[in-house]
């Protein structure tokens, strides 16, 4: 930090446990003061152009005042009740707008407060689907190699051990079939083989749709979503798309599902359901799915219930994103995005050291043969006035839609300036 740090920073810092670093030789993180839009303005007084909208959920930029208006407004009236026994209009409002967006009859919402949990939900969802069908067996998932789904036990189990970087707890887990993504036919006969074997036992299949995320912003194309529909239903397995980053237009469409024509079974969405300002996770289950706890039987019911799951404010802010994404051009915004990213980080192609560039809707991403020194990188980011974080080999850009083309253009030409020096921490 270049200025002496504010007076919470250190006696906080020796109490908090950071995520993903080893805190002993970490830099220490950036003190920030307030965000505005696309901005990060840190303690010191220095602004950075925000190019990860925090983890990708501020898709409106920070603070908008839509979105702070609408939870005012329900911070006023009621925070939070319980939604068990309780009722309240913005959490049943919000399950019938998303239902609506959703394709087919992907038509009954699960609250709860994470994409890990929406996940766990899922998975829970998909295992006792069979159970209450009188079918035991079913309690295996092929999830595929790069996917990532959490940070907690049963999304832990779903993830590639190296990009959910989970290796350590090898045996802890409960072991799922971890397979190749069926890029073509003839991993898809491979694919299908594999079921062959195993079909009997297995629940479901995961997948990121259209994009691996937090395991290196892998992309696939549409027809790897149609084919593993076509096993799904030839194997009779149910489908859940995690679709907690690829929600609300990263990917280009409101939902990656929509760019394939395909409906799963399940949809898990978070990250940008609140525009980035609280926490929320849904999981959206097709009517088939809900059938199969609808019964007289209560053994039959799903049992679980988060706490805050459906929490007011939390789906006060979510539907006033989604009056957004309504009333302002999102998708054309992330449309020009996508060409600006394409066309702002085209140079990078001929800088030693980069393997690919690649651009999807709102996303943009420099794969490295390497990043020797990670801390470092992200540093001289941060000297460049962006907030950029790198990850593995990944230097990747995900703005919020609101972002003004010249901002853009500010992270495109730090991406290249950055990336094209010597000492930056890439060799
Ligand atoms: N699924 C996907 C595809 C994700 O990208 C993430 C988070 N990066 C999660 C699940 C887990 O979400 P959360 O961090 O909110 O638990």
């Amino acid at each position: 930090m270049e200025e002496k740090p504010p007076d919470w920073y250190e006696p906080g810092l020796r109490h908090v446990w950071l995520p993903y670093v080893q805190m002993k030789t970490m830099r220490e993180p950036l003190a920030v003061a307030r965000t505005e839009g696309c901005r990060i303005v840190l303690d010191d007084g220095r602004e950075l152009i925000d190019g990860v909208a925090s983890w990708w959920t501020a898709c409106h930029g920070y603070n908008h005042p839509y979105i702070r208006g609408a939870v005012e407004r329900q911070l006023a009236v009621m925070p939070h009740v319980m939604l068990g026994g309780l009722a309240h209009e913005q959490a049943y409002a919000l399950a019938r707008r998303l239902a609506a967006l959703m394709p087919g009859d992907l038509e009954r919402v699960f609250f709860s407060d994470s994409g890990s949990v929406a996940v766990e939900v899922a998975m829970k969802m998909a295992v006792q689907y069979w159970v209450n069908q009188g079918v035991r067996t079913r309690k295996t998932f092929v999830a595929f190699r790069g996917g990532y789904h959490g940070d907690t036990t049963g999304a832990m189990a779903v993830c590639d051990v190296e990009a959910g970087m989970h290796a350590l707890f090898r045996g802890f887990l409960p072991e799922h079939v971890i397979a190749d993504l069926p890029v073509d036919e003839e991993s898809a006969a491979a694919l299908s083989r594999l079921l062959d074997t195993c079909a009997s036992e297995i629940a479901a299949m995961i997948v990121e749709p259209l994009v691996q995320g937090a395991g290196g912003m892998r992309f696939h194309d549409a027809d790897v979503l149609r084919r593993l529909r076509a096993l799904a239903d030839r194997y009779e397995l149910l489908l859940i798309f995690d679709e907690v980053f690829t929600g609300f237009a990263r990917t280009g469409t409101m939902f990656a599902c929509e760019a394939a024509g395909v409906v799963p079974d399940i949809v898990t969405l978070s990250k940008a359901l609140t525009g980035g300002t609280l926490p929320l996770a849904a999981t959206i289950a097709r009517r088939k799915v809900f059938d199969a706890f609808w019964s007289d039987d209560p053994a039959h019911a799903l049992m679980h219930g988060p706490t805050f799951m459906g929490n007011a404010l939390a789906c006060a802010a979510a539907n006033a994103s989604l009056d957004l994404f309504e009333r302002e051009p999102r998708l054309a915004q992330v449309k020009d995005i996508s060409a600006a990213l394409a066309r702002g980080l085209a140079p990078c192609r001929d800088l030693p050291g980069v393997k690919d560039v690649r651009v999807l809707g709102a996303i943009g991403v420099v794969e490295l043969e390497r990043i020797v020194d990670l801390a470092r990188l992200r540093a001289r980011f941060v000297e460049e006035g962006v907030f950029i974080r790198p990850f593995g080999t990944t230097v990747y850009l995900t703005p919020a839609f609101t972002i003004e083309a010249e901002d853009l253009a500010k992270l495109t030409a730090a991406v290249v300036k950055v990336l094209g020096e010597s000492g930056a921490g890439i060799s």
